[in-house]
């Protein structure tokens, strides 16, 4: 069965820097995850109790995967993303066999951040999904988190969900998904940063980039980063038919704007 995409399990390129915004969030990684990943003697010098997972909880394509990406670039660990259909077949046995794959692949690439995308789905708080069935899933996902001894396996899991409330509640005792984190939409100021990451090495006229944070409330990173795609075709666009080359433009960002929507509204 494959297991997330082989492209993925590489070592990001992305970085901290990267991620717009989210101060608070890199610090909370920074200390939980990434310095006694790569510092584990001076953790384990002061009986300083480390392992655990981060649970990121918010809306969509505000950067819970990006972030857990940039994670695995910080701490130089590949990152494997795992979504519930890697998990769940029809036949117990499979689903079992799945998540011990799963977890004999992660300790296979470690250095590795097993990434659970969208948790919530894992678990009996779901009513659509049968809790008899659930229960040895969950059981056995559970026992291999717990498993993980993250100062010598190398090894650690980030998990995500839109859906907090919905998460069972045995994933968030100690040692397993143990702190939850909000990520919320970005402010204005964090989405000055994301618009100037996202226009970072394009053609540009002169850019007023508080005007386009103000512009975009609740606008979340994802939508940012698709006001810069729409604005850069359009003006790609252009220029092929005119044969006539010139940067983005403010009017290009917002038209670009206008011509899209937040996504955040409803969270
Ligand atoms: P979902 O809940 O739908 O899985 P998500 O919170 O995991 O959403 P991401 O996949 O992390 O969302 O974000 C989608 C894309 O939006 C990213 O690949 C990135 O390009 C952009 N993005 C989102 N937030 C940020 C940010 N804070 N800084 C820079 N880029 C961002």
């Amino acid at each position: 069965k494959r297991i997330g995409n082989s492209l993925d399990q590489e070592t990001p390129a992305v970085r901290f820097h990267d991620v717009g915004g989210l101060d608070n969030l890199k610090e909370i990684i920074r200390m939980k995850i990434v310095k006694p990943f790569i510092n584990p003697g001076l953790f384990d010098r002061f009986r300083k109790k480390t392992g655990g997972g981060i649970l990121l909880f918010g809306p969509p394509g505000c950067g819970k995967t990006y972030i857990a990406k940039a994670t695995a670039g910080e701490c130089n660990a590949k990152f494997i993303p795992v979504h519930i259909t890697d998990i769940l077949d029809p036949y117990l046995g499979m689903s079992s066999q799945n998540i011990k794959d799963i977890f004999a692949n992660a300790r296979a690439k470690k250095p590795c951040i097993l990434f659970f995308d969208e948790i919530d789905t894992v678990g009996y708080n779901r009513s659509k999904l049968s809790s008899e069935h659930m229960r040895p899933i969950v059981d056995h996902l559970l026992a291999e988190i717990e498993g993980i001894d993250s100062s010598t396996d190398k090894l650690l899991i980030i998990g995500a969900t839109n859906m907090p409330w919905d998460v069972d509640s045995a994933f968030k005792r100690p040692g397993r998904f143990d702190k939850t984190v909000f990520v919320p939409p970005p402010d204005e100021a964090a989405r000055i940063s994301i618009f100037k990451l996202k226009l970072a090495g394009r053609p540009v006229e002169t850019i007023d980039y508080e005007l386009l944070a103000k512009a975009t409330e609740l606008y979340s990173g994802a939508d940012i980063d698709n006001v810069v795609e729409v604005a850069t075709e359009n003006v790609i666009h252009e220029i092929l038919s005119s044969g006539k080359e010139r940067p983005i433009s403010m009017k290009d960002l917002s038209d670009a704007i206008t011509s899209t929507k937040p996504s955040t509204i409803e969270w």
